[in-house]
């Protein structure tokens, strides 16, 4: 059990309920406000980085597409090679954030693999430190106060700026 990835059984993310997709929504928006109740902290010309708003650890991030599409294999050329060159800039700014001891990157494709927004596909980013496992039942249970986000996302925020 100690080293369980919980996303894989399931992934809460930052669904909306009127059916609206948050992965297109959220890097739209302008003031720099909205984007911090949004938790973007990135948004690029092809590729998104959102703090998940039910994170599994500190820092659990979420990378996509800025286009809306759920397949890998929908990603052109250009989206492919920009979506690992922002994984790195995320890997490297969580790091120097937080220092976690490992990590967990995956994406989760179709409801049948636990994929929570299933149309728009997006990687995760979830830091690990050893013994953390037992951590995490108890962040997914109990809703993560939203000023621990905010606090986080000061923290990561000033990394993304130099993207
Ligand atoms: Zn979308």
């Amino acid at each position: 059990m100690n080293n369980l990835w919980a996303p894989w059984r399931g992934e809460y993310i930052n669904a909306k309920k009127d059916g609206a997709c948050f992965l297109c929504d959220a890097p739209q928006k302008r003031s720099s406000e909205e984007l911090k109740t949004e938790l973007v902290l990135f948004k690029g010309a092809v590729t998104s980085v959102i703090m998940n708003k039910f994170p599994y650890n500190s820092g659990h991030l979420l990378i996509s597409p800025v286009r809306h599409i759920a397949k890998i294999e929908e990603l052109t050329p250009e989206e492919s090679i920009d979506l690992f060159r922002i994984l790195r800039h995320t890997t490297a700014a969580i790091t120097m954030a937080f220092n976690p001891e490992g990590f967990n990157i995956g994406i989760n494709l179709g409801r049948a693999a636990g994929a929570g927004i299933e149309e728009h596909m997006h990687m995760h980013v979830v830091p690990r430190w050893n013994g953390d496992s037992n951590f995490m039942p108890l962040l997914t249970e109990v809703k993560v106060i939203p000023e621990h986000l905010q606090e986080t996302f000061e923290k990561l925020k000033p990394f993304f700026e130099r993207i």
